[in-house]
């Protein structure tokens, strides 16, 4: 089942070319590394990133889109407004969306929650302690009670996001901050999930529980009872 599930990894693909810090922990790009873990745990994955032609997000990719991860932090701004709302539509038409790490602030997720989803933020290489709220979903599958990262940027509430349908993970950081670091939402037939970890200075995506999270997550948000609505102007049933 899961080898039907077409997942398209999308990565901005800024800071790895051009920081060599971020290039030595992931030389193939951060999407480069979450496509070698999804490929091995059986999905169907191609990767798309921003400077590709139409940001690498044609009609074609979308259409056979089951699941899309997004990865961005530098470049948000760069991102064209009509890409946007073609991954808007799709995610309402039934397409699953995983955002990631520093995604908080990509056109797509502000647009699809409709808040501001700012939040604090610290780079001291905190330990961050990712605890699980809501045992036995889906998502948590084969994670404990808990996530250890020894070290990651630290992000903390408020959180500026609609309170999530579910909340999946709570995380404690060392400086004493508490964050909403897994938050699943419905938007139309779409379903969205959240999550925290992964600056790209840090190997967070080469951890097996980060990794398990994520596919997971893919697994949760695959599309399985979407269908092509009904609008507009519409006849009575009854006579
Ligand atoms: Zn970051």
């Amino acid at each position: 089942m899961t080898a039907n599930i077409r997942v398209t990894i999308w990565n901005e693909y800024r800071h790895e070319r051009r920081s060599p810090e971020v290039a030595k922990i992931y030389p193939e790009g951060i999407h480069g590394t979450l496509a070698k873990a999804l490929s091995e745990k059986g999905f169907t994955v191609r990767t798309a990133t921003l400077d590709e032609p139409e940001h690498g997000l044609t009609d074609e990719v979308l259409e056979n889109t089951d699941v899309m991860i997004w990865w961005g932090h530098m470049a948000h701004p760069e991102v064209r407004d009509e890409i946007v709302q073609k991954v808007y539509q799709r995610v309402l038409d039934g397409m699953g969306l995983v955002v990631l790490h520093s995604g908080h602030f990509s056109k797509i997720f502000k647009k699809l929650l409709g808040t501001d989803c700012d939040l604090k933020w610290r780079e001291t290489n905190d330990k961050e302690r990712l605890w699980v709220v809501a045992p036995g979903h889906p998502i948590t599958e084969g994670i404990g009670d808990y996530i250890e990262l020894e070290h990651e940027e630290m992000y903390g509430e408020p959180f500026g996001i609609p309170t999530p349908e579910t909340l999946v993970f709570v995380s404690w950081f060392t400086g004493g901050e508490v964050f909403r670091s897994g938050c699943c939402y419905t938007r139309g037939q779409g379903k969205i999930f959240y999550f925290r970890p992964g600056h790209e200075t840090l190997p967070t995506y080469h951890n097996p529980e980060i990794q398990l999270v994520i596919s997971n997550a893919v697994r949760w948000a695959n599309p399985t009872a979407t269908r092509k609505l009904i609008r507009g102007n519409t006849p009575a049933l009854e006579k």
